[in-house]
């Protein structure tokens, strides 16, 4: 549950990456991918919010933005009130140790040439934390608290299967206590069993240290168990905030009613019309003008193709951005 704090512990504000795209002989600049466009929301200690959208929806690329990978093109983020962008090198030492995040494939931020025991040692030695024989002692601690035996520090990360290399990943996210883990598609590549294994494991790691977690993923069935609010992403942009049992009760925005239809009902009696989403998403070089998502919309008017739709209020904790929802609620 979320234990609210003042200021929030992030705030995302009007966050904006756009990647150039180029051509010709001289590779000139020549457009540019709008990955992510303007997304905005807050998180708390302890506090979980899902961000869920189609492949290339740019919700990875928040993940990154946040984290300083990427450098954002427009918009800023504020860690406990702090903005990241004006940090010194101190301030941004520290916030590599408050944010963490865990990827898809942690065979591929794993170092396959280190043991797992030099992995998990290495955010010590890079911020110069213990002697050999506290690390080596840490070592041992996080991968009992992932659920691994101490021999596995001996071992190498191809030694593993995909579920124990993503506790593997998880060990060193949490290597040095951080604030907030980000989660981008962790449990996607996963057999659903050891999924739920994972997602368990990480649940119980936010209530120990009260972690918030920014959970990545398509699948909104997984997001629906983790998240205590959930925003939805199409084409760079959110087009719905909610509380989870609120969005999925009562989902205001036409992509997220279909996103929702999609997901199985374990409940084989119990009917849901399924809304089948016709057509690709279009292109973020070239994104539709005014709402972007119209070109795949059932309920689109002409309104919809020339004015693009802001995120505004909807209710308790929620916001929308569509011109017609409470039309079609
Ligand atoms: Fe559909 Fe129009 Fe709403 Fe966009 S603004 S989601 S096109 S009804």
């Amino acid at each position: 549950m979320s234990t609210r704090t003042d200021p929030p512990l992030l705030q995302v504000r009007g966050l904006t990456k756009h990647f150039p795209v180029r051509g010709g002989v001289f590779l000139r600049t020549v457009g540019h991918v709008h990955a992510v466009d303007d997304v905005s929301f807050d998180l708390d200690t302890g506090e979980t919010i899902g961000l869920v959208g189609e492949s290339g929806c740019g919700k990875s690329t928040v993940g990154k933005t946040l984290l300083r990978l990427y450098d954002p093109t427009a918009g800023r983020v504020f860690f406990e009130g702090r903005d990241i962008a004006t940090m010194s090198r101190n301030e941004l030492r520290q916030l590599r140790r408050d944010i963490q995040i865990i990827f898809q494939d942690p065979f591929e931020s794993l170092n396959a040439r280190h043991t797992v025991g030099k992995i998990l040692e290495e955010p010590f030695l890079i911020h110069g934390l213990g002697t050999s024989v506290e690390r080596r002692r840490r070592v041992d601690e996080l991968l009992e608290r992932v659920g691994l035996d101490a021999g596995a520090a001996n071992r190498f990360p191809h030694e593993f299967s995909g579920g124990q290399r993503q506790r593997i990943g998880i060990a060193r996210a949490i290597a040095l206590k951080p604030r907030l883990i980000v989660c981008d598609e962790a449990v996607s590549a996963l057999d659903v069993s050891i999924q739920s294994q994972i997602i368990n494991l990480l649940l119980e790691l936010q209530r120990e240290m009260r972690l918030a977690l920014i959970f990545i993923a398509h699948d909104l069935a997984v997001v629906k168990h983790v998240s205590d609010r959930i925003a939805v992403m199409y084409l760079g942009e959110v087009v719905e905030t909610a509380d989870a049992t609120d969005i999925y009760e009562s989902p205001r925005h036409p992509y997220t009613k279909a996103l929702i239809s999609a997901i199985p009902v374990p409940d084989p009696t119990a009917q849901r019309d399924r809304i089948v989403l016709v057509g690709d998403v279009p292109s973020p070089i070239d994104p539709p003008r005014g709402c972007r998502f119209h070109t795949r919309c059932r309920h689109a008017r002409d309104d919809c193709r020339e004015r693009k739709p802001a995120l505004t209020a909807a209710g308790d904790r929620a916001t929308v951005a569509c011109h017609h929802w409470q039309d079609l609620s």
